[in-house]
């Protein structure tokens, strides 16, 4: 009855574990968990605000698909004050998320054995939308010895003549590592002269630690600018995952056509009041807001990573950016399955699996939740791994 390409979609993990935790928690288990890639916070206030007056205007309609031109707007000039890129708002389109711009751009450009290069521990969905569209993925192992980074030996060696895109993710999700300016510009090298896109995904690009500096993958040259699809959202940034907001931008306007049309024909537009509010969220108004979420952030990682090396068979690459902690577990097992089943039984404590992020002898923890909750958590760990 399904299809062969529905036959091998796999569940995202991600949001299994994190369903899974709160189903046991609802049901009054003590459950501790550390599985979602979502912060605590609630949405600024400015964000709702925009979200209420934009409701009591009626402004509940279809709109363009790409999104209305205010928000457009916002995002380019967001772009080039952040980013240093310069995108005309059609160059840009607004999605259910960054996942559905993921979709629309892998659906509009992979199809039967494409391959696309994408640096292992990578985020559970990457392969999945590959796949789905025909594509086939080709992971570049990283470990926590390398700084979870791909060398540009490394990138030049998974070049083929199918390559049709590389997924760079900076901050990386699960990882949190960071790619520099030098570092970027050494990949940019190996793909000069390549028709190789690159899917620049900088979800997590305002919650950075340590002072280190972020740099957008299209901003290295013109050539890299070209080729990148730039492809971002605020639902880690402003605490704004339920409202489903993403969006992608590349100066082709052939590409971005096609996007358009596929959009068009499944999800229309995004959510009319999740338009008006997202602008808030993009410029500048909710800056404030999104500094208080970061410097809690470092503090909640520096805790953790403080907790977690007290516990001798664990040990961490003290992450950058995002806001997880990528936890080498080889030491007790090879099995993180297995290891993630057991603690959440035995402990009531929710990690995700290594193995779902590509990447076996690891589990993700998230720390976008509360302090005592963190302390208590990495207690259990300490016990269950004891
Ligand atoms: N990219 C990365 C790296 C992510 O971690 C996530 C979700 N956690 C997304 C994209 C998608 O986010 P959303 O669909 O909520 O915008
Ligand atoms: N991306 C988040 C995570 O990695 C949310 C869940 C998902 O979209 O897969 O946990």
């Amino acid at each position: 009855m399904l299809t062969k390409r529905i036959q091998i979609l796999n569940e995202s993990m991600t949001i299994a574990i994190s369903t899974l935790a709160r189903e046991l928690k609802a049901e009054g288990k003590d459950i501790l968990s550390f599985s979602a890639g979502e912060p605590d916070f609630d949405t600024p206030q400015v964000i709702k605000e925009e979200a209420i007056k934009a409701l009591n205007k009626g402004f509940t309609k279809y709109t363009a698909v790409a999104g209305i031109p205010e928000l457009l707007k916002a995002i380019s000039v967001k772009l080039e004050r952040d980013n240093n890129l310069l995108y005309k708002p059609s160059n840009i389109i607004a999605s259910n998320g960054a996942k559905h711009s993921l979709f629309n751009l892998i659906q509009a450009l992979i199809e039967d054995n494409d391959e696309v290069i994408i640096p292992s521990p990578y985020w559970v969905t990457y392969p999945e939308l590959v796949r789905y569209s025909g594509g086939v993925p080709v992971t570049i192992e990283t470990t926590d010895e390398s700084g979870f980074k791909i060398t540009p030996e490394q990138l030049k060696k998974a070049i083929t003549p199918k390559t049709k895109m590389l997924i760079l993710t900076t901050p990386s999700n699960p990882t949190g590592s960071i790619y520099s300016k030098e570092e970027l510009e050494e990949l940019a090298k190996v793909l000069k002269g390549t028709d190789i896109f690159v899917c620049a995904d900088e979800m997590y690009e305002k919650l950075i630690y340590d002072g280190e500096k972020f740099t957008s993958v299209a901003s290295i040259s013109d050539d890299m600018f070209q080729r990148t699809i730039t492809v971002n959202g605020l639902s880690k940034s402003v605490a704004m995952t339920g409202w489903r907001f993403g969006y992608l931008a590349s100066p082709n306007d052939e590409l971005i056509g096609a996007m358009k049309r596929l959009q068009s024909q499944s999800a229309s537009n995004i959510n009319s009041i999740t338009q008006y509010a997202a602008i808030a969220g993009l410029d500048g108004r909710a800056d404030k807001d999104i500094e208080i979420m970061r410097v809690e952030f470092e503090k909640r990682r520096d805790l953790a990573i403080k907790l977690i090396e007290e516990i001798e068979a664990l040990s961490v690459v003290k992450p950058k950016g995002a806001f997880y902690l990528f936890i080498n577990i080889k030491k007790v097992s090879n099995d993180s399955m297995k290891f993630a089943k057991d603690l959440l039984s035995e402990k009531g404590v929710a990690l995700i699996p290594g193995l779902a992020f590509g990447s076996e002898g690891y589990v993700r923890f998230s720390f976008a939740t509360d302090e005592k909750s963190i302390i208590e958590g990495i207690k259990r760990i300490k016990e269950f791994v004891s």
